[in-house]
């Protein structure tokens, strides 16, 4: 039986002396963590409770932005009035995650960081992980692969990220602050988390030591596409189920015409899937299908199935122009 240590900090300086020993995790609401230490998947020797340092509010910034805690629950980030009238994509996206019980421990920090669901991963019968035991191989390449990558991945890994949490704030250009023994340091959403490359272990840009402390919204003024916003989540089930495919679509109309378009998908690769350069196609454009088609396709484009995930491909075009004609009418989130 292994030893764990369990440290409560009292705030934000004692968190970061606490989580600079060998060995020691952060746990906020422990969704993931818990059941990947009971899994014999993660083997921390030490964990810093997080959860009562104060980092769990949700407010508007100076410029009309507005800062999520890294410990503000799912649950509580969903219902948030501010939250909710502004940024309705990122409401919608939580509210498609989990189950109630899970949105009110998760926090939005855990959320950022959950790790995969490849069930290569998750269990530890299976020997083949790179992610888990680098180095052993990628059985999920000739094995089970429904629910895995079609972009971005790589002969190492092709896993995928499970948040839809993510997949809006890629979507809206969040920011991730993150503090550690340097200093606080903010990192944009799409620098935040990795590509497998040949390093899949490693899920994020941040550092050995530090702690994610907020997530920032860009002002409104920033970001003007509240009112046409829309996010898509393709499943197998109605509820409690990750995405086969999912988008998060934001619109700047200007009558008929977009604007601007932003775009994001889940379920498709190690992070969250964006490519603003592909955007620009939409941009000053009446949106009509053959468009959506058409920036679907570069959205897509040099994606690689696998015998169980080939359809994810024309599945993820379809939903992208669905998302773009629902985000265009303006429609609350639906799910599917
Ligand atoms: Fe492991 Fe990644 Fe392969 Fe899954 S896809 S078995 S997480 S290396």
């Amino acid at each position: 039986m292994q030893s764990i240590y369990y440290d409560r900090a009292t705030d934000l300086v004692h968190a970061l002396q606490l989580g600079q020993q060998p060995g020691a995790r952060y746990i906020g609401g422990g969704t993931n963590l818990l059941d990947l230490m009971k899994g014999d998947v993660e083997h921390p020797s030490r964990l810093v409770d997080i959860s009562r340092i104060g980092l769990d509010q949700i407010a508007e910034l100076p410029d009309g932005g507005l800062r999520i805690g890294a410990l503000a629950r799912n649950s509580d980030m969903a219902d948030h009035a501010l939250l909710r009238q502004r940024y309705p994509l990122l409401a919608q996206a939580l509210l498609s995650g989990a189950s109630p019980q899970l949105r009110n421990m998760a926090t939005a920090g855990g959320n950022l960081l959950q790790r995969t669901r490849c069930p290569y991963f998750t269990d530890t019968a299976f020997d083949q992980c790179n992610k888990r035991k680098p180095g052993s191989g990628c059985a999920a390449q000739q094995g089970y692969n429904r629910m895995h990558a079609v972009l971005g991945a790589s002969a190492a890994c092709i896993a995928v990220h499970p948040s839809d949490m993510c997949v809006a704030l890629a979507a809206l250009d969040a920011t991730v602050v993150a503090a550690g023994p340097r200093g606080e340091r903010r990192i944009a959403i799409a620098d935040f988390h990795r590509l497998p490359g040949s390093t899949p272990q490693q899920d994020t840009t941040l550092a050995p030591g530090e702690m994610v402390t907020a997530i920032d919204l860009p002002a409104v003024s920033a970001a003007p596409f509240a009112q046409h916003a829309h996010y898509l989540k393709l499943r197998d089930r109605a509820s409690y189920a990750f995405a086969l495919v999912s988008v998060a679509a934001l619109l700047e109309m200007d009558g008929a015409r977009v604007r601007q378009a932003r775009v994001a998908l889940g379920g498709v690769a190690h992070k969250p899937w964006r490519l603003p350069a592909a955007e620009a196609l939409l941009a000053g454009q009446p949106l009509s299908d053959a468009r959506s088609r058409q920036f679907a396709a570069q959205l897509m484009a040099g994606a690689k199935g696998y015998p169980g995930n080939q359809f994810k491909i024309e599945l993820a075009q379809r939903a992208i122009v669905r998302a773009l004609n629902l985000a265009a009418a303006g429609t609350a989130g639906e799910q599917a």
